[in-house]
């Protein structure tokens, strides 16, 4: 691939971007404490001020601003972040992502053990 050692467009940071956040969203823990909480706090909530596509920044800025994030556990937070990511889909005519699929598609594989 001719393109791998150039700096990435948005298109490609989008798809490591949100491949960090899923992965850590599914191995956060359950029953986190406090610590832990705030930290994905303070990581979330930087994204607005430090994401390296501006229009990206400010529009997830908004979003988070009427869906704060939830981050008590595991699963709300895989959800809440499920939404998110539907949000930008919606924005740019993408395809809406069935949620109860977040396991499978970054933690799980498919049941049939393809990926493993
Ligand atoms: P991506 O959207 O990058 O998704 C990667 C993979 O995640 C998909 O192949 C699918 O398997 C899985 N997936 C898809 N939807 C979900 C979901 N809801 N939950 C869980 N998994 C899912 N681009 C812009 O042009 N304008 C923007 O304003 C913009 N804002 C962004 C804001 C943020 C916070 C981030 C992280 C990215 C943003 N992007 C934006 C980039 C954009 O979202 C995509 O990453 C990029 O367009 C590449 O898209 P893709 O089709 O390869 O898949």
């Amino acid at each position: 691939n001719k393109r791998a050692n150039c700096p990435p467009d948005s298109e490609e940071l989008g798809r490591a971007t949100w491949t960090f956040l899923h992965t850590t969203a599914a191995y956060y823990p359950e029953k986190p404490t406090p610590t832990q909480r705030a930290n994905m706090l303070t990581l979330l909530r930087s994204l607005p001020t430090l994401y390296p596509c501006s229009h990206c920044a400010d529009d997830f800025g908004e979003d988070i601003k009427v869906h704060p994030p939830d981050v008590s556990g595991r699963a709300s937070l895989s959800r809440w972040l499920c939404d998110r990511h539907n949000e930008v889909n919606k924005k740019l005519g993408k395809e809406s992502f069935d949620c109860a699929k977040t396991d499978e598609r970054w933690k799980d594989g498919p049941a049939d053990g393809s990926c493993d």
